[in-house]
């Protein structure tokens, strides 16, 4: 098993251009490279938090259009007496 000392020692990432984006979530800056896990997030904490407020907003939409339970319980014995006769 060869050492790669001397090939990190050329390869210097100061030299590489940067880009660097600004977190959709909470706003911090973000270096965008191909090892950045969570872009355009800054982190699995923010990637989180925005995928939840999308959950929660489509959980308000459906939400919206059931509001008694036992709607729900009709629709799941109709669909059960349908897979039944099926
Ligand atoms: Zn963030």
């Amino acid at each position: 098993m060869k050492k790669t000392a001397s090939l990190a020692k050329t390869a210097s990432p100061v030299a590489a251009p940067t880009t660097t984006v600004a977190c959709p979530q909470c706003g911090a800056v973000v270096v965008w490279t191909s090892v950045s896990r969570w872009k355009p997030f800054c982190s699995e904490r923010c990637k989180l938090l925005d995928l939840g407020a999308w959950a929660n907003e489509s959980y308000r939409i459906a939400g919206a259009e059931i509001t008694d339970v036992s709607e729900i319980e009709d629709a799941l014995a109709g669909a059960s007496d349908t897979q039944r006769a099926h």
